[in-house]
């Protein structure tokens, strides 16, 4: 890094320093958080607050968005990217957050559009209506309901969620296929995700029981999402059921929560 740009990033950690208390709460409320080592932690806080400078927050259908919530919210995004980058989450910039779940208009003959509200005023033929908790748009924002968030359901964590969808669109469309890194077998990663697709796709069909939320056989893209947000906060049940898969998300993102994990207990 040039060194003025080095001293610009020093000067804005600085200036924009998260309260310790602040701080402190949001981590305490995520286990995956309290598990790295004071190092990772200090370079998470930095990387969550250039994020917070980068990232326009909006609230809608009523909702004023408070500092806890945009906190919570970077923090859990730059998880991911921990080991990344920033640059992982270039491109665009606005985080909309709704009270709870919204409904979100689907146009599939056209472009997907900028931002939501530009794609409203589309509103042309082929649509369907869902209600949802999270949703990621090529290019433009991702969307949230500050109650899915919130909630923290055990085995669910949206933010996660649609931020992996964040990271697979980096290379065109959602499709359980990010960028990989230098070194990383593109192949190997095709093939065990297939594997372990159609696997739990099987399972599920043949009424086995499974630990995974089962969202994750919708769609391979959806694999990918549901995989990464459980490779973080049960890196146990992703190192079990999915030994392959579990390796390349541990490439992938550069960090070994299993491992952590372990030398933790
Ligand atoms: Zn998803």
């Amino acid at each position: 890094m040039p060194s003025a740009r080095r001293l610009y990033r020093r000067w804005l950690l600085k200036r924009h320093r998260l309260p310790e208390a602040d701080w402190a709460r949001a981590v305490e409320r995520l286990p995956f958080c309290r598990a790295l080592d004071p190092a990772d932690r200090q370079r998470l806080r930095e990387l969550v607050t250039l994020f917070l400078l980068d990232k326009k927050f909006e609230g809608a259908a009523g909702l004023v968005v408070s500092d806890g919530m945009r906190l919570s919210v970077a923090l859990q995004a730059c998880v991911l990217i921990l080991n990344l980058g920033l640059e992982y989450y270039a491109g665009w910039s606005a985080i909309i957050l709704y009270p709870g779940d919204f409904r979100v208009r689907r146009q599939h003959a056209e472009e997907l559009a900028e931002t939501l509200w530009e794609h409203e005023s589309l509103a042309l033929v082929h649509e369907t209506s869902d209600e949802l908790s999270g949703e990621s748009w090529p290019r433009g924002p991702v969307i949230l309901s500050w109650q899915a968030v919130d909630a923290g359901d055990a085995g669910q964590n949206i933010v996660l969620h649609e931020f992996a969808h964040k990271l697979d669109m980096l290379n065109g469309e959602a499709d359980g296929f990010p960028p990989l890194h230098p070194g990383m077998h593109a192949p190997a990663w095709t093939r065990d995700f297939e594997d372990a697709y159609r696997h739990l796709c099987d399972a599920l069909d043949s009424g086995a029981p499974v630990d995974i939320d089962p969202y994750a056989a919708e769609s391979p893209a959806e694999f990918f999402a549901v995989l990464s947000e459980t490779f973080f906060i049960d890196p146990r049940l992703v190192h079990r059921d999915f030994p392959d898969v579990y390796r390349h998300l541990r490439d992938f993102y550069r960090q070994d929560p299993h491992a952590l994990m372990l030398a933790a207990t």
